[in-house]
């Protein structure tokens, strides 16, 4: 059996958004309302939905750059759902984040190999000229050899998310959380940082989450694929499967914009009427009931459990 690097259980985030007297939250955006799932060493779970989704919350909730409402989070065997801020530094050693915005989040005063040797002394390299051969290491692994030296605004975009990549990489981790990680980037830089990413998978043999409202890409890496709507998980199943059998009618929709989607000899684009509710106060039963063209009475008294459709498919629908 395949080891797990990540499970999460009934994973929730809520935001207040009104609060009484003592200052305790009495309205909640609920951005992540109940979620499950695993990730298996080697493996990269794709996690897709619209905007609003709930899919970056969640993926910043794992690496617990946001307590979790309710939950756990078992990342390598180790339960990370309540440890202190403070304590965590053996978990990033271990689970890292990749932003889209690789300009954001690499300081512009600093020279990036220099950043990444700080990183490194933090995670207790004390001794320089081992953190010098790492950095020159990790820029080679990245395909940017002999660039060290040199700060953010002298890289292009693709190259600086290559930074941020080396920097992710520089402490050896299991799990990579890759948060919409080419979508800043121009097409044709985007198949170059996808290739990298999926070269030094196989390479070091990580594991990644990767968040994208981008399918195509999705389909392209993932081994396996979330469905997210509204804060759940409405489908999740092996990457081919899901993309040639949608079975949730919000996936059939979403998917429908990719070709090769969807078993029918025609592929028509589904497209969703209506808005997406708010997460303040969701329909009641199912969430999709209110753009779904099967809901019926039960869909809204009824939040519909999830079933297994075999082969590592599951869905929550009461169509099934
Ligand atoms: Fe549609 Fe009902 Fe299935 Fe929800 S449970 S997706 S409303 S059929």
């Amino acid at each position: 059996m395949t080891a797990k690097v990540l499970e999460v259980q009934n994973l929730k985030k809520y935001f207040p958004v009104k609060t009484n007297l003592f200052g305790r939250g009495t309205e909640f955006v609920k951005a992540v309302d109940g979620v499950d799932f695993h990730i298996n060493s080697g493996e990269i779970l794709g996690l897709v939905g619209e905007s609003g989704s709930g899919k970056t919350t969640t993926g910043r909730t794992i690496i617990r750059l946001l307590d979790p409402t309710e939950g756990e989070i078992i990342f390598d065997g180790q339960d990370i759902t309540n440890i202190r801020k403070k304590d965590l530094r053996k978990t990033y050693e271990q689970m890292q984040l990749v932003f889209q915005d690789p300009f954001a989040s690499l300081n512009p005063r600093k020279k990036v190999g220099n950043a990444i040797e700080e990183v490194l002394y933090v995670h207790g390299m004390k001794d320089r000229a081992q953190r010098r051969e790492r950095v020159f290491e990790l820029f080679d692994m990245v395909g940017l050899r002999g660039e060290e030296d040199k700060y953010p605004h002298e890289f292009s975009g693709g190259q600086r998310q290559r930074v941020v990549i080396a920097r992710a990489l520089a402490v050896d981790p299991k799990l990579i959380i890759c948060d919409e990680p080419v979508s800043a980037l121009d097409v044709s830089i985007q198949a170059q940082i996808i290739n990298l990413l999926m070269s030094l998978k196989n390479r070091l043999g990580l594991s990644y989450l990767f968040i994208s409202h981008d399918l195509r890409v999705v389909k392209y890496m993932s081994d396996r694929v979330a469905v997210m709507y509204l804060g759940k998980i409405v489908e999740i199943a092996p990457a081919e499967e899901l993309f040639k059998n949608p079975a949730h009618p919000y996936s059939k929709a979403l998917l429908s914009v990719v070709s090769g989607a969807g078993s029918g000899r025609k592929k028509k684009k589904i497209i969703l009427e209506g808005e997406v509710p708010s997460p303040v106060d969701p329909p009641s039963g199912c969430r999709f009931r209110t753009r779904c063209k099967y809901a019926t009475e039960l869909c809204s008294e009824i939040e519909p459990q999830t079933k297994c459709l075999g082969d590592e498919h599951y869905v929550s629908c009461h169509l099934y």
